[in-house]
């Protein structure tokens, strides 16, 4: 990096963190409908700094919820456009009793910023809005096209995210999308997040007679729908761990032998999770390692159980009904419609003539695995590099962050994730934070990778 954008990093340093703590101090917390006014003045803090930050076009644009804001700036023709997404609500600060400090008021200790928001998102998606400023600031002119989406409702699942995007589809068209919305795999580990995990979800309803029944009466001649429910559940999985829906696995893209050589070689101790999780024995399917297990496996767990008497001591009852709760973390290539229409014709062939059952699937999601060979996810890794000084390991998630299959669908455009927070930072929870030194190198690792995405063609799918 030259001298000249080095110094001026040096001379906005605390500039840009002010500005960071400025936007930490609203309190953005899109549940709380009392606070829609505060989630609207983060928005127009957003604006502001876009501005700022010499974006053009920038605007807080509506939806049926709270705002999104955009910026662009279009001044590179033949250069691919970059889309950068990020997020300013945050979650609810409750238990507040349990911040050191005042969760809106950010509050700096051991190099570190408290504060609801600091790492999810705000934190992180304003290193790219830093990275355009000193850039233009810098140099003038930035080395690509960029288009900047902050939504307002991530925290309440981005319900009016999608038809954003469909009804914007022209204003958003882009060659790739850039997230800053997750963690590194460890300190001084940077990662790339190149698969996630999808999800279909099931309700199952047994019932028997037409109220319970003393089960001294009635016991040993009536069926029992709690018996009958634990029978089926555990017919759905065999011992070593395999899902036994016929079909289920048909469509599981098998992980790559380079995939589980680089999963081997990261710094993850199975026996250091085991013991942190207190369980006796970790568990899962036959063949795996718990990593290829949690990120690139299928799985069918229960998510609750309801049946009969619950409560203290005894009591002599025949239930008449039992519900459980079960859903499949699904892999790529998995469509969770599919899999849905899977699940509930086993399961209803299953069930014995004895028990009426409603077996209902309720709702479900996409997988989702970037192709780690495209160029933007080249340019990305060697930015990363430049700015660490090793590569970064390429990893996925076992939960699902749905907006990217949503970018993905509707605007074809392939999803660098690439975060700058860490796992131990208490996001969602009482003293979230961010690292200040993260927080500055996202900023130079942001404009390197800006100057690398100059180097891959426009268009590409
Ligand atoms: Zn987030």
């Amino acid at each position: 990096m030259p001298a000249s954008v080095q110094e001026y990093l040096e001379e906005k340093r605390a500039s840009f963190e002010a500005d960071l703590f400025e936007l930490l101090s609203i309190p953005s917390v899109s549940t709380d409908s009392t606070r829609a006014p505060e989630v609207r003045r983060c928005a127009r803090e957003v604006a502001r700094q876009l501005r700022e930050a010499g974006l053009t076009k920038v605007e807080v644009m509506d939806t049926a919820g709270h705002p999104v804001v955009y910026g662009e700036r279009l001044n590179a023709p033949g250069k691919p456009t970059v889309l950068v997404y990020g997020h300013y609500d945050v979650q609810p600060e409750d238990p507040v009793e349990l911040w050191t400090s005042p969760p809106f008021k950010p509050t700096v200790r051991d190099g570190k910023v408290y504060a609801r928001g600091a790492t999810d998102d705000k934190g992180q998606f304003l290193v790219h809005v830093k990275a355009v400023q000193a850039m233009l600031a810098s140099r003038g002119e930035l080395p690509v096209n960029v288009k900047f989406v902050i939504e307002g409702e991530e925290e309440i699942g981005s319900r009016n995210l999608a038809p954003f995007l469909r009804q914007h589809k022209d204003l958003l068209k882009a060659d790739m999308v850039v997230i800053s919305d997750s963690a590194m795999f460890a300190p001084g580990i940077p990662s790339i997040l190149y698969g996630l995990r999808g999800l279909a979800y099931f309700q199952i309803d047994l019932t028997g007679a037409d109220s319970d029944l003393h089960s001294g009466v009635f016991g040993g001649a009536v069926p029992n729908p709690g018996f009958e429910i634990c029978r089926l559940v555990a017919r759905l999985k065999d011992a070593s761990g395999r899902i036994l829906i016929p079909g289920f696995y048909d469509k599981v893209r098998e992980l790559e032998p380079e995939e589980r050589a680089e999963y081997a070689a990261l710094p993850f101790d199975e026996e250091e999770f085991r013991a942190g999780l207190n369980v006796p024995a970790l568990d899962g399917e036959e063949g795996y390692t718990v990593l290829e297990r949690r990120w690139a496996r299928p799985t069918l767990e229960v998510n609750g159980m309801l049946c009969g008497f619950t409560g203290e001591g005894a009591k002599t009852v025949l239930p008449n009904k039992a519900m459980v709760k079960i859903s499949c973390r699904l892999v790529p290539d998995q469509e969770p419609e599919e899999i849905a229409a899977l699940v509930k014709a086993h399961i209803e062939s299953l069930v014995p003539p004895t028990v009426r059952a409603n077996v209902r699937a309720l709702h479900g999601g996409k997988g989702w695995i970037a192709p780690r060979n495209h160029p933007a996810l080249k340019a990305a890794a060697r930015a990363i590099e430049r700015e660490f000084g090793r590569p970064p390991v390429f990893v996925r998630e076992g939960g699902s962050i749905p907006i990217v299959v949503d970018f993905e669908q509707i605007l074809r455009v392939p999803g660098i994730l690439v975060g700058f927070g860490l796992n131990d930072e208490n996001l969602h929870a009482p003293d979230e934070h961010m690292d200040l030194g993260n927080f500055h190198r996202g900023i130079r690792t942001s404009m390197l990778l800006l100057e690398e995405l100059a180097g891959v063609p426009a268009g590409l799918p």
